[in-house]
């Protein structure tokens, strides 16, 4: 009895250990009150750390003290294998930065607080060799102007554009509109825009850097005469960042942060409310589909401390991606109750119970924008442009979303 228990054992700790190299496992979640170190999976056995991967480290430390986390090695796939540090016990705290791709050692960050959760998470391509960080207890002997946040580049091209003129109302900005430009530089966004006698105030660089080409009192080129809520002529109101990018390709980390600093400004400057931030593709004109649905919006909200509650789910996985309508042409009082709440969020569409064409697209920019858990993200195939009729669908996911929404708006 007792050799089977051992050879039992045994066997386990093998089957363990073929594990963890074949698919890396997730090391401990529970860390402090001493300084330590925090690795990605494998990271010990000098293995990749895998793909899908997503575990999460809960650092406490003695209260009255803050947690200095300083990179020692960190290197994943740029756009996608991501680490987040949240300033709090949980994921609904404020972010106070995400590493991704190759840092040298030295990047560092503090927390307000006794108590950090860091998360990691990889998507289902590229893997590498992952990360070390150490933490430690920290006295308040750091200032703020200490932490490792960036600031905000902006490059002054106000001179270069001639498409564009007053607001009706040079105070009246409400919302904040954003684009991909479809094109792979600045400069040549830049000569697109042009060409077609058009501007935007902001162009957001892959490296971070913003140009810019209008005042924000001045009424830029960019959202046409698109409706969002009671808003019928969007150029009028509002001010639009193009960022650099051809739409079937991730954004860089730098640039999806350097974006989210610039809108907190704005949002800051002309108090604009959640509901009134919105992608290209949200308003009126569905042939768009920008911003595309690999902009990173759940970093997005949680750089600029908006809907803290918005990726919380209580669906399980199978739920989430139930699909609830799809094309139809008979009526539907659900339906119309879709179609009316999307309204009162602000997506121009007729509440006439029929999930046909119309409503399609605009369930596709709403799951573009608010779902990516379903999302399929376009693609660019010989110069054309490739939609997907499942984005069209509305799924147990989109459901719970448009009600967070709704109720927090
Ligand atoms: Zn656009």
């Amino acid at each position: 009895m007792e050799f089977l228990k051992f050879s039992k054992a045994t066997w386990l700790c093998i089957v363990l250990a073929t594990t963890v190299s074949a698919q890396s496992k997730c090391p401990a979640s529970d860390y402090g009150p001493a300084a330590g170190v925090i690795e990605s999976p494998g990271f010990a056995q000098h293995v990749n750390y895998g793909n899908d991967m997503s575990c999460t480290y809960n650092i406490k430390v003695a209260e009255g003290s803050k947690i200095l986390l300083t990179v020692d090695s960190l290197i994943t796939e740029t756009c996608c294998d991501r680490v987040y540090v949240y300033d709090g016990p949980n994921t609904h705290s404020r972010v106070l930065i995400i590493w991704s791709g190759h840092l040298g050692a030295g990047s560092f960050v503090e927390s307000t607080g006794n108590v950090v959760t860091v998360t990691f998470q990889s998507d289902n391509t590229v893997n590498a060799a992952g990360f070390s960080i150490r933490y430690a207890p920290s006295n308040a002997h750091l200032t703020p102007t200490t932490t490792a946040k960036p600031k905000l580049q902006i490059v002054n091209w106000k001179d270069r554009s001639t498409y564009w003129n007053s607001r009706p109302s040079p105070t009246d900005i409400h919302a904040l509109v954003l684009h991909h430009t479809v094109d792979p530089t600045v400069q040549a966004t830049y000569d697109a825009l042009n060409n077609r006698h058009l501007s935007v105030h902001y162009i957001a660089a892959k490296n971070g850097t913003i140009y810019q080409l209008v005042d924000e009192a001045n009424r830029a080129w960019h959202a046409g005469t698109g409706t969002w809520g009671s808003y019928t002529n969007m150029n009028d109101i509002s001010i639009g960042i193009e960022i650099v990018n051809t739409g079937d390709e991730p954004f860089p980390t730098v640039q999806e942060n350097a974006v989210a600093e610039l809108s907190a400004q704005i949002v800051k400057r002309w108090k604009i409310l959640p509901k009134n931030i919105v992608a290209h593709a949200d308003f009126q004109e569905y042939d768009k589909t920008d911003v595309s649905g690999y902009f990173d919006f759940k970093l997005f909200y949680a750089a600029l401390d908006m809907y803290p509650g918005l990726y919380t789910t209580k669906l399980s996985e199978s739920d989430q991606k139930k699909v609830l309508y799809q094309a139809s042409t008979t009526y539907s009082a659900a339906v119309k109750s879709i179609q009316e709440r999307l309204q009162k969020y602000g997506y121009y569409l007729t509440a006439d119970g029929i999930f046909g064409s119309a409503t399609q697209l605009v369930v596709e920019a709403f799951n573009r924008h608010y779902c990516p858990e379903i999302f399929k993200q376009e693609e660019i195939v010989n110069g054309n442009e490739v939609r997907f009729a499942q984005n069209k669908r509305w799924y147990g996911i989109s459901e719970e979303r448009l009600a967070y929404l709704v109720a927090h708006s």
